[in-house]
């Protein structure tokens, strides 16, 4: 069965086709990054309109680079929700549009669920059941997953995101946007002893997390450090990098592991933009060595926005836990309301 995937529920318009035999067989996609950089942020009505500019390209890319037509095409799924109102609707048009000239299935997919099973499109796939570490811009929650539509949210955060508290630092600190992967790469070359930053909630004795705090925390330290050297130069802000990205992963790697302990479960799985952070990788890669438990990353390309893990999430739904498709989008959605596979 061939499933196309269309994601548009933010930033990144991805068009890719799923073969439930073969795997993934063409990932198409195009960042708006450069377009909203000027603005400092995604501007909602340019990331529409780009959508509209991209998603039939993109699929006929896509096609081509699978050597498919569109009447290989057995169900198409799309990103319904939660996003931006305006671009998640380019999305559903065009899927059930397209299903509907094709006369084939269309599938609604919720955008956190395609983050969640995206590390299964890697080898070694994991096996249910597994805890799960959502981190991305909008979203930081620790579940566990027991099966395709089966999550419970353990944990999540009370304020910031982590790739949230990731750019909103970042600005902080002058970074350009998007800042996050900038800031990581920055606090790669910090020195991890210079500066210590509080770690909110580490102690608490619930699995929920708190960056915002972390943010004024840095403005502090900045300001202290302006206020000691005149000014904080190269070193001394990526010493400001390495101490965030201490304090961030320090929480996150913790929770993880008192999440395993409590819940009983031997592996974790790593999804969202943060997860493609190289420290945080290496801080769980080291706890599971020690701990021995299992963690699994997405392709370190799937771990951002793409049409890949929406086509294989409608492949998973098509195939285990079916949901009809609905010509809506819902820009707030709660995950833990899925129908149950
Ligand atoms: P959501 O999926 O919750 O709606 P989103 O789609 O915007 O949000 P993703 O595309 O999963 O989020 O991830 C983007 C986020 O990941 C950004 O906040 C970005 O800063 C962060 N990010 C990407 N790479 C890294 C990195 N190497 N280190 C830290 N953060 C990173
Ligand atoms: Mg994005
Ligand atoms: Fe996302």
């Amino acid at each position: 069965m061939l499933v196309l995937g269309i994601e548009s529920s933010c930033d990144e318009t991805g068009v890719a086709l799923y073969d439930t035999e073969r795997g993934l067989i063409a990932d198409q996609l195009h960042s708006q990054m450069a377009m909203h950089a000027e603005y400092g942020g995604v501007v909602p009505e340019l990331a529409s309109r780009d959508h509209i500019r991209r998603v039939t390209p993109l699929t006929r890319a896509c096609l081509a680079e699978a050597g498919k037509t569109l009447q290989d095409i057995d169900a198409i799924a799309y990103t319904e929700g939660p996003g931006l109102g305006g671009a998640l609707l380019v999305g559903a048009s065009f899927a059930n549009a397209l299903a509907v000239g094709l006369n084939i299935p269309v599938i609604s997919v919720h955008h956190l669920e395609g983050h969640l099973l995206s590390p299964l499109l890697a080898d070694p796939r994991p096996a249910f059941p597994f805890l799960a570490l959502l981190v991305s811009g909008g979203h930081t929650q620790i579940m566990a997953v027991r099966g395709v539509g089966d999550y419970q949210i353990l944990g999540e955060t009370l304020d910031d995101a982590a790739g949230e508290a990731f750019d909103k630092t970042a600005k902080l600190l002058g970074l350009p946007y998007p800042g996050g992967p900038l800031l990581s790469k920055l606090a790669e070359e910090g020195d991890p002893t210079r500066f210590t930053l509080p770690r909110p909630m580490l102690h608490s004795d619930n699995l929920d997390m708190s960056f915002s705090g972390l943010k004024t925390a840095v403005l502090m330290l900045k300001k202290q450090v302006e206020a000691e050297c005149g000014s904080v130069d190269e070193q001394a802000r990526k010493d400001i990098c390495r101490a965030f990205q201490e304090a961030i992963v320090e929480v996150l790697v913790s929770k993880c592991v008192k999440a395993l302990k409590q819940h009983g479960l031997q592996r974790i799985v790593v999804a969202g933009g943060v997860g493609a952070n190289k420290q945080l990788r290496a801080a769980l890669d080291a706890a599971a060595a020690k701990r021995r438990f299992g963690v699994f990353y997405p392709p370190l390309k799937l771990c951002t926005d793409n049409g890949a893990m929406i086509a294989f999430a409608g492949a998973m739904r098509l195939q285990y836990a079916r949901t009809a498709g609905s010509f809506t989008v819902k820009p707030r959605w709660d995950l833990s309301t899925l129908p149950k596979a």
